[in-house]
């Protein structure tokens, strides 16, 4: 056996902490494995489950590796679906909807970002994937929230979770709800809704003979003389030392601290304890961890998430978005990407961020009205709150002050106020009104305070009062009966920008590595898939890599993680008939 490293560009100083280059072996049979599989997914999170289900259910054997519990920002997230083109839970609420109207919407959004047949794809097996999600486990509902909202109340299932209701857009393809939000019954929060996804799809693929190792972590990737991917190396603590259990238990601390957003009272002292659990968490893992080598008969997915946690590569790739709180888990620190690179594989729509501005509820905030640094408007404020952070991070230096008058102030606090809207909208929208706005008793003083060219604002303020009094056709497409006026003092200034240190900005990564559209496997520079290696979620670019929506996210999670089960299964399928592959993990 002759053994050897293949050097590619993961000395650069941004890549995620202990990922290793591929090592090639000219002979793999030869070597000694820990264990085996037909299939090793590394990341078994929402598209690790999925791929690994579809694997599964054609019969291979797989075993699924995740560097903490396994879940990742699925089992944190809303727990929304995007699924249309007649879904029957569309069916059972009574909302029209046709895989036409949803592939021209998706259109409007996608921008291109995966090619039109694979969109279309998307599209036409949407309302089949929910079925299969709801076989294996995932509970939904058709009780319908028909108004604008960027989450829905509590008890309320299905809704808009994209900007299909906002002008523009409706004018171009008609609006139907397509977020499904998996169903729990009277819950008053947004967290609890993943697991909702999550769990019922892990118990499936466990009855199903999956085997998923947590506190797994993949560092490296292993290829055959040829390059073709035919393994992995795992760093993992024995489930039975002690050592596993204290580990595990440092890290979910850690992460913990790690979620108090940095410009918040305590901020850095969460940080600061966040790091020295890590810290320990590392010591134990440095002893006690044993590297594992596993081989992967047939396939190794990696669906290892994104990398909004490692804000070098933020910095290197993204940065109009550093500014942004990271939204997802520590496991989003590239290392799926990475490990794609060291084998060859080729990254793409790196540069692209999702940045959730939300703004409604409270519903007075999307009647007022957005400017930038020079008191400039540039949206509609009824759009997506990624729509909106988009613009601002893209087109406007990041900057994004929202103006109320003295009406639309009041009617924001009885928004925030009314029963179904949540805690996790409720207390931020809050704290931005009673801490974070700049005061004035006219419109020029209140550009004095905020720093706003005077001329440019007052034209801004008087152009949306004609909007809203219908007298002028909105140039970012807004419609008159969404705009509230501003010309009643006190007038406030809120400070939504991507730095605003009481409105943290969430920003997710949408790029990753290059993907065969068909497959799902790994593509290198040149186009040419590498063998053996797919990938999934947000370790790949996907149908939400342009501009996210509510929903899009996990809905890619399904559509890729199938896609690439799927393929393996079918490459496996065709290898078995010619010769039969012996024993099974
Ligand atoms: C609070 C929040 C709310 C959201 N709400 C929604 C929503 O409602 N709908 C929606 O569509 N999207 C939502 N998103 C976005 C969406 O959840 C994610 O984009 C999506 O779940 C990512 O899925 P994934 O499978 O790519 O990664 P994940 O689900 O994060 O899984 C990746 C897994 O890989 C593991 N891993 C990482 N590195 C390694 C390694 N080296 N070895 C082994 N394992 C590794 C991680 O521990 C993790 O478990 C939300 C995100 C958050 C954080």
């Amino acid at each position: 056996m002759s053994a050897g490293m293949t050097r590619t560009k993961l000395d650069d100083g941004v890549w995620p902490a202990g990922i290793e280059p591929a090592q090639r072996l000219e002979r793999p049979e030869a070597i000694a494995w820990d264990d085996e599989a037909d299939v090793i997914v590394v990341g078994y999170g929402g598209a690790g489950v999925i791929a690994a289900l579809e694997a599964a259910a054609a019969g291979l054997s797989v075993l699924a590796l995740d560097r903490y519990g396994g879940g990742g920002a699925t089992r944190i997230n809303g727990g929304v679906y995007y699924a249309g083109g007649g879904t029957r839970i569309q069916v059972e609420a009574g909302v029209t909807d046709s895989v036409q109207d949803m592939f021209d919407y998706l259109s409007l959004e996608t921008q291109g970002v995966v090619t039109a047949p694979t969109l279309r794809r998307f599209c036409q097996d949407s309302a089949a994937n929910l079925d299969w999600l709801a076989a294996n486990g995932v509970p939904f509902n058709a009780r319908l929230y028909a108004k604008k909202t960027s989450y829905p109340p509590s008890d309320y299932y299905l809704y808009h979770s994209d900007s299909s209701l906002a002008g523009r857009y409706a004018e171009k393809t008609p609006p139907a709800a397509r977020g499904h939000r998996v169903f729990m019954p009277a819950a008053n929060r947004a967290d609890g809704y993943g697991a909702g996804f999550y769990d019922p799809l892990r118990a499936t693929a466990r009855e199903r003979g999956v085997r998923d190792w947590n506190h797994a972590q993949v560092q490296q990737l292993i290829q055959d003389g040829q390059g073709r991917v035919v393994g992995v190396k795992a760093l993992r603590i024995a489930p039975d030392l002690p050592q596993a259990a204290e580990h595990q238990a440092l890290l979910a601390a850690a992460h913990k601290w790690q979620a108090v957003p940095a410009g918040f009272p305590g901020g850095k002292w969460a940080a600061a304890k966040a790091e020295k659990l890590l810290a320990k968490a590392a010591v134990l893992k440095a002893t006690h961890a044993r590297p594992l080598r596993l081989r992967a008969r047939h396939g190794v997915v990696l669906s290892a998430g994104g990398f909004v946690y490692n804000r070098a590569m933020i910095q290197r790739h993204a940065p109009k978005y550093l500014a942004g709180m990271p939204l997802g888990t520590p496991g989003d620190d590239g290392a799926g990407i990475a490990l794609g690179v060291s084998a060859g594989g080729a990254m793409t729509g790196m540069e692209r961020m999702s940045a959730w501005r939300f703004i409604n509820p409270p519903q007075a905030w999307a009647r007022g009205m957005i400017v930038d640094a020079s008191g400039a408007r540039y949206v509609d404020e009824t759009l997506y709150g990624a729509a909106i952070g988009q613009e601002m991070c893209e087109r406007h230096g990041g900057k994004a002050y929202l103006i109320l008058d003295q009406a639309l102030y009041r009617q924001a606090w009885k928004d925030v106020s009314q029963k179904g809207v949540l805690p996790f909208q409720k207390y931020p929208a809050m704290l931005v009104m009673a801490l974070g706005r700049k005061k004035a008793a006219t419109l020029p003083a209140l550009a004095a305070r905020c720093g706003f060219d005077a001329e440019i604002f007052a034209e801004a303020a008087a152009a949306y009062n004609r909007l809203a009094d219908g007298a002028q056709v909105d140039q970012f497409g807004k419609r008159a009966s969404d705009a509230g006026s501003v010309r009643q003092g006190p007038y406030y200034a809120l400070d939504m920008s991507v730095d605003a240190p009481l409105a943290p900005l969430p920003t997710l990564t949408l790029g990753g590595l290059s993907v065969d559209e068909v497959s799902g496997q790994v593509r290198d520079e040149a186009g040419r898939g590498i063998e053996g290696l797919y990938a999934a979620g947000r370790t790949a670019l996907g149908v939400c890599s342009n501009l996210y929506v509510s929903g899009l996210a996990v809905a890619d999670c399904v559509f890729s993680g199938r896609r690439a089960g799927a393929a393996i299964a079918d490459r496996a399928g065709r290898a078995r008939s010619l010769a039969p592959v012996a024993g099974s993990g």
